[in-house]
């Protein structure tokens, strides 16, 4: 079983997914808890190549391959062999965010996301949690926690507002697995309403 957050910056996806993971675990199941970018070794080091320095380094259409490289490699190492050892994978943000992130960023790049996910990716999740919140919330929650890796100065509001929207879209597109959370309610309220849905659609 494949279980994926998605969400703006400060959102507080990836307490969710934490919360999520422990209290399958205290129900007895096998959880692989792990995050994109990253994941595994390599995934990770591509991380760092895209998150830190330089931030022009890169063209927007160099870093898409970057990150997919990295998915791949995070799927080939860690993902795939979770599942087929019947364990539960919660993924910190996945292929939705780089629809989003890389799809929407700089001009329009959601064809050559969608074209690479096919060829390269080619799978999704079971079942996505959107944590849903206005961006000046999300931002000013991230910014208190001070993290280095953040990409808020390259992104500005603006564009925040734009991808809680494109976030929005998709969450349409795939209702199938995609369930929009209202995350600006307290942590424990969030948790519980993620863990009631997660045994409803998914049966865990
Ligand atoms: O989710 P996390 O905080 O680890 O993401 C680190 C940074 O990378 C964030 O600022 C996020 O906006 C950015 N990011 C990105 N493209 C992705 C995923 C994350 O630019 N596909």
């Amino acid at each position: 079983l494949f279980i994926s957050f998605e969400g703006i910056d400060g959102s507080g996806k990836s307490t969710q997914a934490k919360q999520l993971a422990r209290a399958l675990e205290q129900a007895g199941h096998e959880v692989v808890l792990t995050r994109e970018p990253g994941g595994s070794q390599g995934a990770e080091e591509i991380r760092s190549l895209v998150l830190e320095g330089d931030p022009d380094r890169w063209s927007a259409e160099t870093e898409l391959l970057l990150f997919t490289a990295a998915r791949r490699d995070h799927l080939e190492r860690l993902i795939h062999p979770a599942l087929a050892a019947d364990k539960i994978v919660i993924c910190d943000r996945f292929a939705d965010s780089t629809r989003i992130y890389q799809g929407t960023r700089s001009g329009d790049l959601r064809n050559m996301v969608d074209q690479l996910h096919d060829l390269v990716i080619g799978r999704e999740p079971d079942l996505t949690f959107l944590i849903d919140m206005d961006p000046d919330t999300g931002l000013s929650r991230a910014k208190g926690r001070g993290g280095t890796e953040e990409r808020f100065e390259d992104f500005g509001a603006d564009l925040q507002h734009k991808m809680r929207a494109g976030f929005l879209e998709l969450a349409q597109q795939f209702s199938d697995r995609i369930r929009v959370i209202d995350g600006t309610r307290d942590i424990d309220t969030v948790a519980a309403d993620v863990l009631r849905i997660a045994r409803e659609a998914v049966g865990v």
